[in-house]
């Protein structure tokens, strides 16, 4: 039977990657019912008006697995951003965002990291507000980072299950409790309570978070699975996306009891709309989470395995990798190089 699961495909370079996507997971024999629906601009063109239209939540609500392709923000003005809305409406606390070398010959060799970040708190709450002086009424702006038992246990917890079902060696915390010592200083006491947990199973340390970035840049293979509040991990895993060839190789999973939604980490990516020359691999790869989270992992390794053939070729890698390839012929190349199904 086939799973039924919602396809929004975006803004900007979405509907072309989400296209070739669509036609890659199909090619290998994705058991899949696309639930098509608008959000963002493109949402804000149809009958609704509105950039998270009711009809595209009842199908998540419904479906409870969403692949979505990168929605525009307005910066400063206009509505908040729909990837936030989604992540608050459906709980989806846990994005998983995994770095693997594809690409060969960069400035480093077999990558293979996962970062686990706090979805729903910290400085992304949004509880900010301008504070006046004088006849200045914007003279300072506060941001206040909520952290809470509950937040931090499930995340922290969910990085442990995720390296325990993955056969992942260690976790490592990264926080900046040494001077945030109440909202990071919760976060690493949990982490800590929890690691023991694991003790037998899965490795645990604890580092500040600038201390991280740099040994992720000097010596990345000394981590495994990381797990950081919400705007540490936003900042550490597009640098990770950096160690593996840039944001259009680095998918991403927000993850909730009742829902899950798959995307690539980077955005609509304006300048390289309507052009088709954008790198549709991170969108894939965000296919193959979905299809390993709705028990079709034997397609995503089949999937997979036909990327890295085509990136050890590297005869149509796409523009951002050097290459001159197009979004369309990239994704064939691909499906010429598909393993047959058994
Ligand atoms: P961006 O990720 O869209 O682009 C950053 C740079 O990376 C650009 O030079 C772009 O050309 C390049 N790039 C991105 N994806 C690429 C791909 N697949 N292939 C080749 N090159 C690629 O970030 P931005 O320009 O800061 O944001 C543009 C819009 O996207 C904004 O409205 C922002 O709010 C939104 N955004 C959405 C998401 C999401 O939907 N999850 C994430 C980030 C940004």
């Amino acid at each position: 039977m086939s799973t039924k699961v919602t396809l929004i495909p975006g803004d900007g370079i979405g509907p072309r990657i989400t296209a070739a996507t669509v036609r890659l997971l199909e090619a290998a024999g994705a058991n899949v019912e696309w639930e098509r629906r608008e959000a963002g601009i493109a949402a804000m063109e149809t009958a609704s008006h509105s950039p998270l239209p009711e009809e595209t939540l009842a199908s998540i609500r419904a479906t409870r697995v969403a692949l979505k392709g990168p929605l525009t923000t307005p910066v400063g003005v206009g509505f908040r951003s729909i990837n936030v809305a989604l992540r608050k409406e459906f709980d989806l606390y846990a994005n998983v965002r995994p770095a693997k070398t594809l690409m060969r010959g960069g400035r480093y060799e077999d990558i293979d990291l996962v970062l686990i970040r706090e979805n729903t708190e910290g400085l992304y709450v949004g509880v900010e507000h301008y504070i006046g002086m004088g006849d200045d009424p914007r003279a300072a702006a506060e941001s206040v980072m909520i952290i809470t038992r509950f937040g931090a246990e499930r995340i922290v917890r969910y990085a442990f299950e995720y390296a325990v079902r993955n056969g992942r060696r260690k976790v490592t915390l990264a926080h900046k409790a040494n001077i945030l010592k109440y909202t990071q200083g919760l976060f690493l006491d949990v982490g800590r309570a929890i690691a023991q947990e694991y003790e037998s199973r899965v490795a645990f340390e604890d580092r500040i978070i600038d201390a991280t970035a740099m040994h992720l840049v000097l010596d990345p293979y000394q981590f495994d699975v990381l797990v950081m509040e919400n705007m540490f991990g936003d900042i550490l895993s597009d640098q990770m996306a950096g160690l593996v060839g840039g944001l259009g190789m680095a998918p991403g999973g927000n993850i909730g009891a009742e829902a899950a939604m798959f995307e690539p980490v980077h955005g609509s990516a304006p300048d390289l709309a309507g052009k088709g020359i954008a790198n549709p691999t991170a969108m894939i790869l965000a296919g193959c989470m979905m299809l390993d989270h709705i028990d079709q992992g034997g397609v995503a390794a089949r999937i997979r395995g036909a990327l890295d053939s085509t990136f050890r070729a590297r005869d149509t890698l796409t523009r951002d990798l050097g290459g001159q390839g197009t979004t369309d012929n990239f994704t064939d190349a691909v499906i010429a190089r598909l393993d047959p199904a058994d």
